[in-house]
């Protein structure tokens, strides 16, 4: 069997197109755009790239960015002051504080400090627990990716067994979140789960949220089994044209053997600015007061 290729750059690009038109709705009913702040703190690369295509990705959506960078000895108090300032800006719609920050910034003090309406990365403990309850709220941008790509592929999730490989609250607890909301049975696998060859082997849906190259192999795999690789590892040492992203899924071992796979790159990579995008542009109508169907992006 050789698995279908799940393009995640593909739907990406439609799911930011239909952002755009909403945006250019939310425009014409408001008569100002939709915005999305995001705070950089100090001169980390990976950082630096990120917050860069987040702020062109916006401006192509039709809505406003409005970009902080603050040097990297930037008193925690005044990151405070500023997502403060930024929560009472009603030319706000979502906050994003790009991580890490620097070490003597507490990221979880910075994050409770975001407005949970402005919460557009789902990162606040209040949107984690609405999650938990099932109540509307935002939910972290790359899990819900990774579920918009589930569903477009197997439409109904209800029943199918469900291995998530990674707990981190970033990623692994909301996207079991998100699947038992589906109706899956969910195991969450991590670092101390015995067997996990044997655990991932039950699995209708594989989401690998790990950080290890290529460590889930092709015979864990259920044949015909969905797989849906978060991991964004760099590999093949430092040297310039050397360096390769792969996953955390062996991708040719498990394209022999599953009904489908996200590439690294492009599968769950570009979801995860378009999602940013959709959850600003909910942030807004929300923010407005104007209804947005629950499922209309
Ligand atoms: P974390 O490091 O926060 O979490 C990794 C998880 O993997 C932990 O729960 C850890 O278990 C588990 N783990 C580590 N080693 C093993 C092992 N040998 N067997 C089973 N589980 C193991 O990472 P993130 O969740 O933030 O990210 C995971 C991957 O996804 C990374 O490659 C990251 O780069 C990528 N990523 C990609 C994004 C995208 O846009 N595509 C966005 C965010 C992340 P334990 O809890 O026991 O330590």
């Amino acid at each position: 069997m050789t698995a279908e290729r799940i393009d995640g750059k593909i739907f990406a690009e439609g799911l930011r197109g239909r952002v755009g038109v909403l945006a250019a709705e939310f425009t014409a009913r408001t008569g100002r755009k939709a915005g999305l702040a995001v705070v950089l703190v100090g001169e980390d690369a990976a950082s630096q790239v990120y917050v860069r295509s987040k702020g062109k990705a916006t401006i192509e959506a039709g809505m406003a960015g409005f970009e902080h960078r603050l040097p990297a000895d930037t008193p925690e108090a005044d990151l405070i002051a500023l997502v403060e300032t930024l929560n009472a800006d009603p030319t706000v719609d979502g906050i994003l504080v790009q991580l890490p920050l620097p070490a003597h910034c507490d990221e979880g003090k910075v994050i409770a400090t975001i407005n949970p309406d402005k919460d557009v990365d789902g990162f606040h403990v209040i949107n984690a627990g609405r999650l938990a309850v099932g109540q509307a709220g935002f939910v972290p941008c790359t899990p819900l990716g990774c579920l918009m790509l589930l569903r477009d592929r197997l439409g109904d999730l209800s029943g199918l067994d469900a291995v998530v490989i990674g707990r981190s609250n970033i990623v692994g607890k909301p996207m079991a979140q998100l699947l038992i909301a589906q109706s899956c049975t969910v195991t969450v696998a991590h670092s101390r789960t015995r067997n996990l060859a044997d655990v991932v082997r039950r699995a209708d849906i594989v989401v690998a949220a790990v950080g290890r190259p290529e460590m889930v192999k092709g015979d864990w795999i259920k044949p015909g089994a969905t797989v849906i690789d978060v991991g964004i590892n760099r590999v093949g040492g430092s040297e310039p044209g050397k360096t390769r992203l792969v996953g955390d899924v062996d991708f040719a071992g498990a394209s022999a053997v599953a009904g489908a796979i996200t590439p690294v790159p492009g599968g769950v990579g570009p979801m995860t600015i378009a999602v940013l995008l959709r959850n600003a542009l909910v942030a807004a109508y929300r923010n407005a007061g104007i209804d947005l169907p629950e499922n209309a992006i």
